[in-house]
């Protein structure tokens, strides 16, 4: 009987025969050729890739992409109107790397490509503005703070264009300004923290904070949910003031230059707290930063420091696995949770169990499987700000699977993906709330009723 490990194997010693085909022929001298010339054009990855389930076009799908990209690493075709599109509507879920059986480097081609594509002057005046715009104001959560009275103002505005069935007039990233706008937490503009918080009892392990950029505006109480629960299990909290956002978002968007500028402040600041791990409840940033290696290729000295940091690297899931026996009883919750794997986690991390353990701790909490649960909900990086028809589409589709499982909460463990699920859910008739799963953890230690989590 064939099998995927022989399908598996069979696609390694295609791809071995071939590497050493081109090298008799001297044809592979780059190491992107190489690494694009790992695809066996199986399309195993096509019915994992959101975009490719959207539009059924090939040039959407990873295979597409990778012989886009082939096509213009061995000058057949220029970095053009046709392949920057296809490009970026790539969400970057990362979804075809692990469906792919030949190991094709995905991720990293696709940061390679975007980083010549990123300024690329054959984008239109308005993106290049946009992109700009964006990216000065993202990653900096003071910038991002200035923007709450403009935000909550749009706001405003834009429910008097729905209400005027006006919304067909403008473009669709409008209504995505107007979506962060309705997220907007109060608590995160004013919140501050301390700079070590004790642990409860004695202390089992020293963690730093990262508190994130868009984390940090939108998503205060994850913050202090996750801080609540690792001094409750015995864990000392250090949170760096200095830290800013880890370059996740500039580095989705071939920002490299950006990205490496505050992976560095945020590497910095943690060498000198002297941390045994440095925890994220965040996907994307937890992702990024356990391969922060990549970004400092060709410069050993910060490819080293960013290798050490990164092995201290931590999602807050994998945290809370390790630290058994638990040590803050967990009271029980009687409410039913569709749980959406982040693709960071998932696909990035590898992280699959942990989440659904750490909610499996709390008693009477019951975990329900969404349909399509390895299908992006539509959100990567800045995606649904520069690709807002395909995101909205894509977080439509989301609302639809888990409308189906009939949960009284979604639990997701990702900013983008929290955002994502909550604009999608304004949208349409079904309106769950949707948290982190450490806010029901954390309500679990704490006795709340469902009630008091919810409001
Ligand atoms: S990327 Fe991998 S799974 Fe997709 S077509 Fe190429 S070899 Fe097959
Ligand atoms: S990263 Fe995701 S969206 Fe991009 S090609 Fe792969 S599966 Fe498709």
């Amino acid at each position: 009987m064939v099998t995927y490990e022989h399908l598996k194997a069979a696609h390694a010693g295609i791809v071995d025969d071939m590497t050493l085909e081109m090298k008799a022929s001297n044809l592979d001298s780059s190491d992107n050729l190489s690494k694009l010339s790992a695809c066996v054009k199986c399309g195993f990855c096509l019915p994992t890739c959101p975009t490719y389930l959207l539009w059924g076009n090939e040039m959407d799908s990873p295979r597409g992409r990778i012989q886009l990209m082939r096509a213009v690493e061995e000058g057949r075709a220029p970095i053009g109107d046709t392949v920057i599109r296809h490009l970026d509507r790539c969400v970057g879920c990362m979804a075809c790397v692990t469906a792919c059986p030949s190991g094709v480097d995905y991720t990293q081609l696709l940061e390679s490509f975007r980083e010549q594509i990123g300024q690329s002057p054959q984008r239109s005046v308005t993106d290049r503005i946009w992109r700009r715009l964006l990216f000065a104001v993202l990653p900096y959560p003071r910038r991002l703070r200035l923007m709450k009275v403009p935000l909550v103002g749009y706001r405003g505005i834009w429910s008097l264009v729905e209400s005027l069935s006006l919304l067909q007039r403008f473009p669709r990233w409008f209504t995505a300004l107007a979506d962060l706008g309705c997220s907007i937490n109060p608590d995160g503009f004013t919140g501050s923290w301390p700079k070590q918080i004790p642990a409860v009892g004695v202390s089992r392990a020293k963690t730093g904070l990262l508190t994130g950029c868009v984390q940090r505006v939108f998503f205060d109480p994850v913050n202090r949910a996750t801080v609540r629960t690792l001094t409750a299990e015995g864990c000392e909290v250090v949170i760096p003031s200095q830290q800013g956002c880890c370059g996740a978002l500039s580095w989705h968007a071939g920002l490299n230059d950006q990205a490496r500028r505050l992976a560095k402040s945020v590497i910095e600041s943690f060498e000198r707290s002297n941390v045994d791990h440095v925890v994220t409840n965040v996907a994307g940033c937890g992702s990024v930063m356990k391969t922060y290696r990549q970004l400092f290729e060709g410069d050993e000295k910060w490819a080293t420091r960013a290798e050490a940091f990164s092995r201290k690297v931590k999602d807050i899931s994998e945290v809370i696995s390790d630290l058994t026996p638990t040590r803050a009883r967990r009271h029980p919750l009687d409410i039913r949770v569709a749980y959406h794997d982040p693709c960071h986690l998932l696909h990035g991390q590898a992280l699959r169990d942990q989440p659904r353990s750490l909610l499996a701790s709390i008693p009477n909490l019951n975990i329900l499987p969404i349909p399509e649960d390895n299908v992006c909900c539509g959100s990567g990086g800045a995606y649904n700000l520069l690709q807002p028809v395909a995101a909205a589409d894509l977080g439509d589709r989301k609302i639809e699977q888990i409308r189906t499982v009939n949960a009284d909460i979604v639990a997701t463990s990702n900013a983008g993906c929290l955002l994502q699920i909550q604009a999608a859910g304004r949208r349409a008739t079904h309106d769950p709330p949707v948290l982190h799963p450490i806010q029901l953890l954390d309500a679990s230690i704490r006795g709340l009723s469902v009630n008091e989590l919810l409001h």
